[in-house]
Formats: C-alpha cells, structure tokens, sequence
C-alpha cells in the first residue's frame, strides 16, 4: 500500500505550480497503479530496461521520466518512451540523443543535471561545462533537443543549512541563463529535503519512498 496521506498532505502542502514526479524506481506495478488512479500521471525511474517495461504496461497518458544516469548505448532504447530526461550531464550524451531523435523525428525535453553538492558525486555538469552547452545549443547544435531546465541532488546530510544553499546554487544558476531557458524547470527535493527545496525555488519535486514505502522490488534488471 502507498502511503496515500502523506501524498494527499503533499499537494495540499506545495504551491500549484510545483510539479510532483513521482520516483516509482524498484517498486513494484501495484503500487503504481493505486497511485496512478489517485491521478497521478508523471512518473520517474533511474533505469532504462525497467522505464520501457512499465512505459510499455501502463495507460500511454504517463510522462515517464528518465532520473539515473544514463549511458550512451541506453539513449536509443529509451527515446521512444521517455517525456523527459533529466539526468543528461555531458556534451557527449547530448550529442548521442540529437543523433537518435532526428531518426525517429522527435524532439527530445532534457534537464541538466548539474553539480552542486558539496561531496564528491559522480554525475552532473560543473558550470563551465554548462556554458559550453549553452554555446553549443546556441549554435544550433542539438536542433532536435529542448533544453527545459535543470535538476540538482543536494549533498545527503541532516544539515538543512547545506542542502538549502545547494539548492540555492541551482536556482540562482537558473537565474542567470534565463537569456537561454526562459521559465526553466528546477528540479530539486526529494522525500527527506522537498521542503527545503521548495523555499529555495523549486517547481519538480522527487518523490519516491514517502509516496511508495521503501524501495525493495527486484527488477531482474542487469544494467
Ligand atoms: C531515487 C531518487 C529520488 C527519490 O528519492 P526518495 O528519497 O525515495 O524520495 C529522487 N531523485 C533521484 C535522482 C533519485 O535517484
């Protein structure tokens, strides 16, 4: 069962402009639906194999969301389902998915993922990096991607201080490209920091395991 007061004091909570993604990753289908018929339609997963199974499953009125990093061999598997990808976080991959879209005609939504934790974390664009794109779409490079905004994960810490100046970070790096995205997603908060997240600028909430219990579902998954 998912926890259907916590979601339901969740949208009363946040402004109406703050999307929820709820991050469906290894919990399994039932779970899914229940949520799906409270209304629920924006849904997000960290593996492509498991994104295309429940993409292919569910009623085709869910945007699915790519969140996890996602490798250059997954991107023309993925293209076909996905609304959204927000983890890209590399020249290298916007490149793959520009060359993929433009075969099946489609124009692709895409977040930066962009680094703005204090530790060392593993995916996401520094701000030169992000300049560099920003040259690079400007030279019309990516004509079959739409870069809609920016998603940040903030340094896993009980300091609320740290996580809201993250998040800050990311708003502000927001701030000064509105010359590139105008009205951009920023993606930020999670179960453990949504609220921090929404005071500093939030418009996409996370929402995983306060929605859906924790995660345990083994999705036989190899990747
Ligand atoms: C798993 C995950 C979430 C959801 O985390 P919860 O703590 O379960 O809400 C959000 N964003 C990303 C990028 C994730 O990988």
């Amino acid at each position: 069962m998912i926890n259907t007061e916590f979601y339901s004091h969740l949208q009363k909570e946040i402004p109406s402009t703050v999307d929820i993604v709820a991050v469906s990753k290894m919990q399994p289908d039932p779970k899914l639906l229940e949520l799906y018929n409270l209304g629920q339609r924006q849904f997000g997963e960290n593996k492509v194999q498991e994104l295309v199974r429940k993409a292919q499953l569910f009623p085709d009125d869910i945007k699915w969301h790519i969140l996890g990093h996602l490798q250059t061999n997954k991107v023309k598997q993925v293209l076909p389902f996905v609304y959204l990808i927000q983890s890209v976080d590399s020249i290298k991959l916007l490149k793959e998915i520009q060359k993929e879209a433009i075969k099946l005609d489609k124009i692709i939504n895409v977040l930066l993922q962009i680094k703005i934790a204090k530790e060392e974390q593993k995916f996401g664009c520094s701000v030169k990096e992000l300049d560099e794109i920003k040259l690079l779409a400007n030279q019309n490079t990516f004509p079959n991607i739409h870069f809609k905004g920016y998603m940040g994960i903030a340094t896993f810490t009980d300091n609320n201080n740290l996580i809201g100046s993250e998040f800050s970070l990311l708003k502000s790096i927001a701030d000064e490209n509105v010359d590139w995205i105008p009205d951009p997603i920023i993606s930020m908060g999670m179960s453990d920091d949504y609220a921090i997240a929404i005071a500093a600028g939030s418009n996409m909430l996370r929402i995983g395991s306060a929605i859906f219990g924790a995660r345990n579902y083994n999705t036989d998954s190899k990747e």
